[in-house]
Formats: structure tokens, sequence, C-alpha cells
């Protein structure tokens, strides 16, 4: 007969929500501790005062090429259907972003022809081409090209994003927006894409929702590691802060959304628009109602600040705080010896999209309790 263990989650994100919702079904008792007052992490969203459904740590798309992570989601929510599109505002201009050939035409409405010529010649139709590739190319027209996108998409919008330049950051940040060789607006290709219906906070209640588990909010770590016994954890808070900065902090992103309703039926034309240009202190504005097709007289918008203060929002991935996290995995890789396991964003300091997340979550399940 299986034996049921006593498992501990730090963190009621979607990497913890998705090990605890395997663990219990597989008749673990699980108990979830959170040090916010809410569950869902940074994918959490709510009704605000004026009835308006919207995302306290930012827009969350879910989009995914993981057959397995869709169909796993989809036992807890039926999703709307969503196609993201975003749009940069550009010295009074709306074009798309990602950098495709509806936002050369728009831009550059003379060089447009010439231009794409060559840009399909080199790369191919369809393509994607990271910007820090698109600037190695030798020819003189698609040189200027990639330092007009340079400068009017990815430079200012970087350092307000980062306060690094492009170059600085880990080249795989700056290729998650490539540049586009077709006039496909999407922003993500995924196959499947959705936003869940009746919110993400619903499908992780559903999640949830096991005889098998407990959940404790406002509930710190470090506040109960002595007193609560397990046979097995995972932890999905910052590996950094778990070993008490041993190696030193690791930097992070942070973000504050200024959040206002106001009182007219729609305030932009798509549901997120970006504004590369250093004219405007924030890098973004999601306008909420538009993302989850929500009815309603009034609109919220959220207008983000990236910088030092704020939610830790993305790890800094440049080469000193990698060599810094490497320390500390070393550390964690030891604990898998004492049944601890270091999983998700914080812990893994790594730029997971919520399917990397559930991902990381089945695999792991899968491989320890198999
Ligand atoms: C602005 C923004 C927009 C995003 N948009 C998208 C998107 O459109 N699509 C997409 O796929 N992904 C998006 N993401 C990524 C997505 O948020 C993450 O993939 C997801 O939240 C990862 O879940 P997690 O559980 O690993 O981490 P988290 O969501 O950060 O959850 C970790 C949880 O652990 C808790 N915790 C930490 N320390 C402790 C402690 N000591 N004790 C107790 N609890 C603790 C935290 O409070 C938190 O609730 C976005 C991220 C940001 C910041």
């Amino acid at each position: 007969m299986k034996v049921s263990k006593k498992i501990l989650i730090v963190g009621a994100g979607l990497t913890g929500i998705t090990l605890t919702e395997r663990l219990a079904s597989s008749g673990n008792n699980v108990l979830v501790i959170e040090k916010r007052n809410h569950i869902g992490g940074n994918c959490y969203d709510f009704k605000n005062k004026a009835g308006i459904l919207i995302h306290k740590y930012g827009p969350h798309i879910f989009h995914t090429n993981y057959k397995e992570v869709w169909d796993y989601l989809s036992q807890f929510a039926d999703w709307i259907p969503y196609r993201h599109k975003v749009l940069g505002f550009f010295d009074g201009e709306y074009a798309p972003i990602p950098f495709n050939l509806n936002t050369l035409r728009k831009l550059l409405p003379k060089q447009a022809k010439d231009l794409e010529k060559k840009l399909v010649e080199k790369f191919g139709f369809n393509k994607k081409v990271p910007i820090l590739e698109l600037k190695k190319t030798k020819d003189k027209d698609l040189k200027f090209l990639a330092g007009f996108i340079y400068k009017k998409v990815f430079l200012s919008y970087t350092e307000k994003q980062w306060g690094l330049k492009p170059e600085a950051i880990d080249p795989s940040v700056t290729a998650r927006v490539p540049v586009v060789v077709s006039q496909d607006d999407r922003y993500f290709q995924d196959k499947y894409q959705g936003i869940p219906k009746n919110s993400y906070t619903k499908m992780f209640e559903r999640m949830l929702n096991n005889k098998n588990i407990k959940v404790r909010l406002d509930t710190d770590f470090k506040d109960i590691k002595e007193k609560v016994k397990y046979d097995l954890m995972f932890y999905t808070g910052p590996i950094d802060e778990f070993f008490n900065y041993k190696f030193g902090k690791l930097d992070y992103r942070y973000l504050k959304i200024n959040f206002k309703t106001l009182n007219q039926e729609s305030y932009q034309l798509a549901p997120v628009v970006n504004y590369p240009s250093l004219k405007y202190p924030f890098t973004r504005i999601t306008e909420f109602k538009k993302l989850t097709q929500q009815n309603h007289k009034k609109t919220t918008i959220g207008i983000e600040y990236p910088g030092e203060k704020g939610f830790i929002a993305w790890p800094v991935l440049d080469e000193k705080n990698k060599r810094i996290f490497k320390k500390y995995w070393i550390e964690a890789e030891k604990l898998k010896k004492q049944n601890i396991y270091f999983v998700g964003r914080l812990a893994e300091y790594k730029y997971y999209n919520m399917d990397e997340a559930v991902k990381n979550s089945l695999d792991l399940f899968n491989k320890i309790l198999l």
C-alpha cells in the first residue's frame, strides 16, 4: 500500500500550486505556505472596486506549445480564446510590436518595399530574427534598418525595463521579442493561447480543492521553518533568501504598477501599448477589460514602472548574477539528499513563462514520485 507523505510547499504561485495539486491528488498531505495574503503568486487576479477583473502583477497571457500543459490546466479552467497583440507608441504613431513588416510599412513607408525584399532574401519569410543578430548584418540597408529598430524599439525600452543596454543583458531576453519577417502581428506564436474564463484565481482555487491540502496565507517560511515537520519540501521562494544571502544578494528587477479606473468605456487601441521612448517614464500600459473581453462602463488601466521598487518581477541575468546563482544552486543540489527541492522562477532564478512553470512542476513530480 502506498504510504502518504507529509509535504511542505513554500509559495502558492503557479509552480507551488501545480506541485500541490499533483501531490495531493496522488494521496499525499500537503501544507502550502504563502507569505502574501492571496494565492496565485504573480498570476493573481481579482475584481477591483469598480468590478473590473485586473491582474495585480501585470498582464498575464497564457501561451504554450506544450500540449500536456494545456491539457493539464484545461481540467481546471475554460479559456477565453485570445491572441495577444501589442502596439508601440512611436512619436505619435501606433505600430505593431514585435517589429514586423506592418511596423516597417508604418514607420518607414518610403523605404519599406526595398527593405522588406532584403529582409526576406537574407533571413527567409516568416523568420524571427533577434535584434542583436540583425545588427550584425553587413548589407548597408539592413544595417540602417537594424540601427533604426534598435534605437526605436529596443534601446530606450530596455534601459527603462532593465536599467541596462540591450548588449548587457542575456541575449535570450532581447530574443524574446524578435524582429518578425512577415505581417504576423501576434505577440506570441504558440499553438495554445488563452486567458482563463473565470480568472486565474478561480483556476487556482479549483486546483487546490482537495481535502489533502491545507493553505496558510500570510505565512513566511523563515518564521515557521524550525517548527514545521515534513518528509519532502518544495521551495519556490528566492534562493538567495533561503541561504540567508551567504554568497551575496541576487539582483532583481522590480515593478511598480499604478492602477487607475477611468470614467470612460475605452482608453487605448489595444490591450497593451508599449512606450519605448524615454519621453515616458513608464514602459507600457495595460487596459485590462480588453484582455478579458469584459463589458463595463468604466475601464481600469495599469501603468508599469520597472526599477528598484515594487514586487520582484524579473531576475537580472547578467554575468555577475549568473555567477552568484551558480554558487547557490550547488548548495541547493546538495539538499536534494534531504528531500528539499528548489523549483520555480525565484528558486531557479529564471525568466520562466507560466507554461514553463507548469511544465517544470509536472516533470519534477513525475521524476520524484514515479
Ligand atoms: C509583469 C509580469 C508579466 C508576466 N506576464 C506573463 C505572461 O503574459 N505570460 C506568461 O506565460 N508568463 C508571464 N509572466 C511570468 C509568470 O508570472 C511566471 O511564470 C509565474 O508567476 C511563475 O510562477 P512561480 O510560482 O514560479 O513564481 P511566483 O508567481 O513568483 O510565486 C512564488 C510565490 O512564493 C511566495 N514566496 C516567496 N518567498 C516566500 C517565503 N519565504 N515564504 C512563503 N512564501 C514565499 C511568493 O509570495 C509567491 O506567491 C509574467 C511575469 C511578470 C513579472
